[in-house]
């Protein structure tokens, strides 16, 4: 059975574009593979600092991601730093991984022209994922297609590893990306990716007004500049998002009633507020029972810490042998 590996940082609430881009995958794939999930906390210091934050954003996550449907009998669901061999894999991998790959890397170029002062790790970001995803050897990584250039240099780090230590045995995979269908869902200005640190996102457990108030003046198609202007759905976001949430027929209802102006914005983001609810209703309702029992939650991270660790001891056992380390006495 192939290995899948995923992580999403705690850097704010989880949203749809996450969801739909990569969470809701993730809950499909682990009745197919042996699936294994994080909480990025380590990767999560790399943007603005976050210390009164970090810890409840951390939990947040976790039950965000169990109320979406991650079954911890299914699938190992983790904190990264409970696992301490993920920061040790990255550094042995930086002795293989060349700068200039870093240094063109989007996210990188993107997250760091928003800072004053740029911190090493968001440079060593892609390292320390492309250690996430080796650490457990797994072949396939459920993401959205921000992350595609990272796993082309997470692939190029384990062949140059791979050619330097393991020559002709192949030791570390070279996993692929598994995309959906809603890859790159944009913010609701629909301009850019909706992202936590932008602070453009629909939060997945967001009350439905709150939800409506962030809807309602969302951009739609610029040409329906009045009710009677006929729109193009294809370049609308919330025809996007219908396209995600609403049922086939609805959808077509939309496109016809934008072409002909039968609707006006409003009476199709309504139908669309509608149609999310019907979505995101259970999953804050789990997610509000969860939020009950934190002991629980907590008890779960540290059953899932256990197990990935037992799978991340023997990699770095491997990897460090190969590379030549003196193992210390009693290992
Ligand atoms: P940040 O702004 O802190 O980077 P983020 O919203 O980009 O947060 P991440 O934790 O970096 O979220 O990514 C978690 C997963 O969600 C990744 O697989 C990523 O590819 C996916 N993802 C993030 N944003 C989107 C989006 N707008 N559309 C589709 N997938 C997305
Ligand atoms: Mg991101």
């Amino acid at each position: 059975m192939s290995r899948i590996f995923s992580g999403i940082q705690p850097t704010g609430e989880l949203h749809i574009g996450n969801w739909l881009g990569a969470v809701r995958n993730w809950v499909e794939l682990q009745h197919q593979h042996d699936s294994i999930y994080c909480v990025v906390d380590l990767h999560a210091i790399t943007g603005a600092a976050s210390a009164s934050t970090l810890a409840t954003r951390t939990r947040d996550m976790a039950v965000s991601l169990l109320a979406s449907g991650i079954d911890p009998a299914r699938a190992i669901l983790f904190v990264q730093s409970h696992v301490p061999e993920h920061a040790r894999l990255q550094w042995l991998l930086t002795s293989v991984t060349p700068l200039g790959e870093l240094e063109r890397m989007t996210q990188f170029k993107d997250k760091a022209q928003r800072l004053e002062s740029i911190p090493a790790g968001l440079l060593c970001y892609p390292i320390l994922q492309a250690a996430d995803i080796l650490l457990y050897l797994a072949d396939m990584v459920p993401v959205g297609e921000d992350q595609v250039q990272h796993l082309e240099l997470t692939r190029e780090i384990a062949r140059r590893w791979n050619a330097e230590y393991a020559p002709g045995v192949g030791y570390l995979p070279e996993p692929q990306p598994l995309l959906t269908p809603a890859r790159r869902i944009l913010g609701l200005d629909g301009q850019a990716k909706m992202s936590k640190s932008l602070g453009n996102t629909v939060g997945l457990l967001e009350a439905p007004e709150a939800i409506w108030q962030k809807l309602r003046p969302a951009m739609t198609d610029p040409a329906r500049k009045t009710r009677k202007d006929p729109g193009n759905p294809d370049v609308c976001n919330i025809y996007t998002l219908h396209q995600h949430f609403s049922p086939e027929p609805v959808q077509q209802e939309v496109a016809a009633q934008c072409r002909s102006a039968g609707w006006g914005c409003l009476d199709c983001k309504k139908v669309l507020a509608g149609n999310m609810e019907s979505h995101l209703g259970p999953i804050r309702g789990r997610a509000a029972e969860l939020r009950q029992s934190p002991g629980q939650v907590e008890d779960l991270l540290a059953t899932g810490a256990a197990r990935a660790s037992r799978i991340a001891r023997e990699t770095i056992a491997e990897v460090e042998h190969r590379m030549g380390f003196l193992p210390a006495k009693g290992d």
